[in-house]
């Protein structure tokens, strides 16, 4: 899952960044509003983590201005203003969820978890389909009661997959939804990924279409 992190705090930015990375995560960090729009405008990320105090612009700005172009990814919002007027303005400019700074590691996992789910309007928690499962909050997957261990970016992949089942993702897709702006990406990276997931899930677990792509079923 691609993130786009916007934070002008080099401190809290790293310690974001890492945290997320170990996590699964693709991030991309920005430090400024304007950038951030730019960012947006450029990529497609599927959650917006959103700092409000930000140089070039503010951030209930940028959020403003991304609603207001359309864009439907979910944003949380990191803020240091606590005051119950801002987190009201945030929610209704659009944020799906809000942190108060100083937060916990943990408690951003959790809300990012929730509001990708809501997001693509999933109520379990656990992805599904009809023949395999895959956990976010230990980024497991299973199949006839098997649990399989997946890599980082096995379980990013996967997960990319099985929030779409039965929708076609092209490798460019796939590619730009795993990996940050700083990471190489080797030209056969996708193939030697599903290669991997499918020695652990089966076959029939991601299924290629010629020419197209990879899905997994309904
Ligand atoms: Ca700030």
């Amino acid at each position: 899952m691609r993130v786009l992190l916007v934070e002008d705090d080099e401190l809290i930015g790293k310690a974001v960044k890492q945290a997320l990375k170990g996590e699964t995560y693709a991030v991309d960090w920005v430090q400024d509003g304007e950038t951030a729009l730019s960012s947006l405008n450029m990529e497609d990320y599927s959650l917006l983590l959103l700092d409000l105090g930000l140089p070039r612009k503010d951030g209930l700005e940028v959020l403003k201005e991304i609603r207001q172009s359309k864009k439907s990814m979910p944003v949380i919002i990191l803020t240091a203003r606590d005051s119950i007027e801002d987190r009201i303005k945030g929610l209704d400019y659009g944020a799906d969820d809000y942190l108060v700074k100083p937060f916990s590691i943990d408690e951003l996992h959790a809300r990012i978890r929730a509001v990708v789910r809501r997001n693509n309007s999933i109520a379990s928690p656990i992805l599904q389909n009809s023949i395999m499962e895959l956990d976010p909050s230990t980024c497991e997957a299973s199949r006839d009661d098997i649990t399989h261990t997946l890599s980082a970016k096995e379980y990013s992949l996967l997960h990319t997959l099985m929030l779409r089942p039965g929708n076609i993702f092209s490798r460019n897709q796939l590619e730009e939804s795993i990996y940050g702006w700083n990471e190489e990406v080797a030209s056969n990276a996708i193939e030697f990924l599903i290669h991997a997931i499918r020695k652990k899930l089966g076959k029939d677990s991601i299924k290629n279409i010629r020419g197209m792509g990879w899905m997994v079923i309904k």
